[in-house]
C-alpha cells in the first residue's frame, strides 16, 4: 500500500525526480500546491534549518509527512558564499543571470575558482517529529567565467566538473541525478527511510 507525501516545493522537475526515486519504496509524492500550502519562509542561515522549516510546515498545513530540500552553491574562496543565499544572491526579484554575473565578478580577484553544490533534505512524519531523517549529498567543482552547456538551470553552466570534462549544464538529466547534490542526497535518504 502507498503512503502520501509532500513535497515542500511546487517545482515540476524536483517532484518528477524525487517521485521516480520514493515510488520503489511505495510513497505517493504530492506537490504542496495540490494541498494549497503556500511557499514558506526561509530566515535561516543553515541550509538544515530551513528545510525542517519547510518540511514542518507543510506536514502542520496538510497532516501528511513531508519532505523539503534546501541547497546551494558553496564557494571556497568566498567563504562559503554564496550558499543558503544561493537563489538570490544578486537580491530580488531572484534572477539566475544576475547571480551568476555577481558571482563572477565577486570571483574575479580569486585564483582558487573551487566551489561545490550542498543539498540537504528533510523528511518529517508529521510536523512536531522530534527525529527528523536527514540526508546530505555534495557534488564539487570549480566556477567558470564564461557560460557553456544549455541543460540545468542555475549556476549549472558555470560549474565545471573536472571529471567529466563538462559543465553540469552540459550533462543529460540521467547523467545529473548520478552525480549531482540531490541525486546523492536522495539515495542516502531512501537507504535511512527503507
Ligand atoms: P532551492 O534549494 O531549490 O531553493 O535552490 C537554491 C538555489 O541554489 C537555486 O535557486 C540555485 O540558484 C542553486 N542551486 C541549487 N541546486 C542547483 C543545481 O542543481 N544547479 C544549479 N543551481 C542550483
Amino acid at each position: 500500500m502507498s503512503r502520501t507525501l509532500i513535497l515542500a516545493s511546487n517545482n515540476q522537475g524536483k517532484l518528477k525526480e524525487f517521485s521516480a526515486l520514493l515510488s520503489s519504496i511505495n510513497f505517493d509524492v504530492h506537490a504542496q500546491g495540490e494541498f494549497n500550502v503556500p511557499e514558506a519562509e526561509e530566515p535561516h542561515v543553515t541550509f538544515v534549518e530551513n528545510a525542517i522549516a519547510k518540511a514542518r510546515h507543510a506536514a502542520r498545513l496538510t497532516g501528511k509527512p513531508a519532505l523539503a530540500d534546501d541547497s546551494g552553491v558553496c564557494v571556497n574562496a568566498l567563504g562559503g558564499a554564496p550558499g543558503v543565499y544561493s537563489a538570490r544572491y544578486a537580491g530580488e526579484p531572484k534572477s539566475d543571470q544576475r547571480n551568476n554575473e555577481k558571482l563572477i565578478a565577486d570571483l574575479s580577484a580569486h585564483v582558487d575558482k573551487s566551489a561545490y553544490y550542498y543539498c540537504v533534505l528533510v523528511f518529517v512524519r508529521h510536523a512536531d517529529d522530534p527525529q527528523p531523517v536527514i540526508a546530505e549529498g555534495r557534488w564539487n567543482g570549480e566556477m567558470l567565467a564564461e557560460p557553456r552547456g544549455q541543460g540545468g538551470f542555475g549556476y549549472d553552466a558555470y560549474f565545471w566538473l573536472p571529471e567529466q570534462q563538462k559543465t553540469a549544464a552540459e550533462l543529460t538529466a540521467e547523467e545529473k541525478n548520478r552525480l549531482s547534490h540531490r541525486g546523492q542526497a536522495l539515495r542516502a535518504l531512501i537507504e535511512k527511510l527503507r
